[in-house]
């Protein structure tokens, strides 16, 4: 019998030892992993998944949430890192070098972009940063030394949806191999390697730290491919660069996957009902949510996504308030924290300087961001207008 992945996560085959049996999975920790003899030891293989060889390169826990992450993903091999970034850098490394160059969408996650302006740049990988609302931006921006194009959906902040299909389109007709960080989506939006029309992404990469953990206490990042060769080639730099997770980390993660398709509703309900709350208020231009129908990108969000948001979305505050106004604003909330990350338990506000953010963006003003957490949505309703009151006394 097939069943939903959210069945699988949970009635996943993972055996206990003879002659015990619990929900959990049980918590192995190696550095060293003993060979029975100097033959097991002289034929160890890394790319064997069922030899263990060095705690680096996995243990019976780590390599259950590998699977569970394959399957959340819809791949079928996944690699774990110390954190979302980290997941980033692996990729960037295994597949750029000298001489090549890496398109990244204007809209993705700032360090991410950091990290080909800085690292990438140091190591003669040049890149390009593209507009993901046009599939003719991406395929007019490809030029011949472009060897992998990274995706985002939603957008980072501003929240645009974008032309995905479109992007994967453009990707697969040139050639170039594509990524995409499937943070915002985690699995559960869309499935990115089974896209309407039979597209399908190369690599997902996934911050783990977000919707998987949903504890806001740990770090961890994904990779995850359906091609083997890829995956070999991502697993060898995975390697050689001695990017191991902790398997006390590694329980967290599995422990709160189980429940990770109902946190994602809870937070996506609670957001959508605080849009819809935010596009009434006078103090704002524009409610940047996918779900939006005057969200940039919402006819490419309803055709990809099922009707499923993450818990996240900006207001863009009238100019007529300065920074300071809108930092005030943010200083006056109670229930939401400042802070970065989302997913968690707790609301979280974040206010940024959308020109400096996206010097390609028409928007004026200043933006703040919200990630919801899972408080009763009333409260934070309540808090964002006692929060709003405290501005407009500023005012007078
Ligand atoms: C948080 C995040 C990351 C990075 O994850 P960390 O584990 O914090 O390094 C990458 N991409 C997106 C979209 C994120 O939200």
């Amino acid at each position: 019998m097939t069943h939903q992945k959210t069945t699988t996560l949970i009635h996943h085959p993972y055996r206990a030892p003879a002659g015990f049996d619990a929900v959990p999975t049980g918590v192995f920790k190696a550095s060293t992993v003993i060979f029975k003899d100097t033959a097991a030891m002289r034929s160890r293989d890394w790319k064997d998944r069922d030899a263990y060889t060095y705690g680096l390169h996995g243990t019976p826990t780590s390599m259950v949430l590998e699977e569970r992450i394959a399957t959340l993903e819809g791949g079928l091999q996944t690699l774990l890192v110390p954190s979302g970034l980290a997941a980033i850098a692996v990729v960037d490394m295994a597949l750029l070098k000298s001489g090549d160059e890496v398109l990244i969408a204007s809209n993705a996650y700032g360090p991410g972009k950091e990290l080909a302006l800085h690292e990438l740049a140091s190591w003669g990988i040049t890149h390009r940063f593209y507009d993901a609302m046009s599939a003719q931006a991406l395929n007019e921006a490809i030029g011949p030394t472009t060897k992998l194009v990274w995706l985002e959906a939603a957008g980072s902040i501003t929240m645009e949806f974008p032309d995905l299909l479109g992007l994967v389109q453009v990707c697969k007709a040139r050639g170039v191999l594509c990524a995409i960080d499937n943070t915002w989506g985690a699995g559960i939006a869309f499935d990115a390697f089974d896209l309407p029309g039979g597209l399908s992404v190369d690599i997902c990469m996934q911050a783990l730290t977000k919707f998987p953990s949903g504890g806001a206490d740990v770090l961890m990042g994904s990779i995850t491919t359906r091609d083997e060769a890829l995956h070999l080639r991502l697993k060898a730099t995975h390697m050689r660069m001695g990017w191991g997770v902790g398997l006390n980390d590694v329980e967290y993660v599995l422990r709160g996957l189980p429940s990770i398709e109902v946190r994602y509703s809870a937070h996506d309900r609670a957001a959508r009902a605080l849009a819809q709350w935010w596009s009434q208020q006078s103090e704002v231009t524009q409610v940047l949510h996918p779900a939006l129908p005057d969200s940039p990108g919402h006819a490419h969000w309803k055709a990809v996504c099922n009707d499923q948001a993450a818990g996240l979305f900006s207001v863009v505050f009238d100019p007529r308030f300065s920074t300071a106004q809108v930092d005030a604003f943010v200083d006056a909330l109670q229930l939401f924290k400042i802070g970065f990350s989302w997913a968690g338990p707790m609301s979280l506000a974040v206010p940024y300087d959308i020109q400096a953010l996206r010097k390609d963006s028409t928007w004026r003003g200043t933006l703040v961001r919200f990630s919801m957490g899972l408080e009763a949505v009333e409260d934070l309703i309540a808090d964002c207008a006692q929060a709003l009151q405290a501005l407009q006394a500023l005012r007078r």
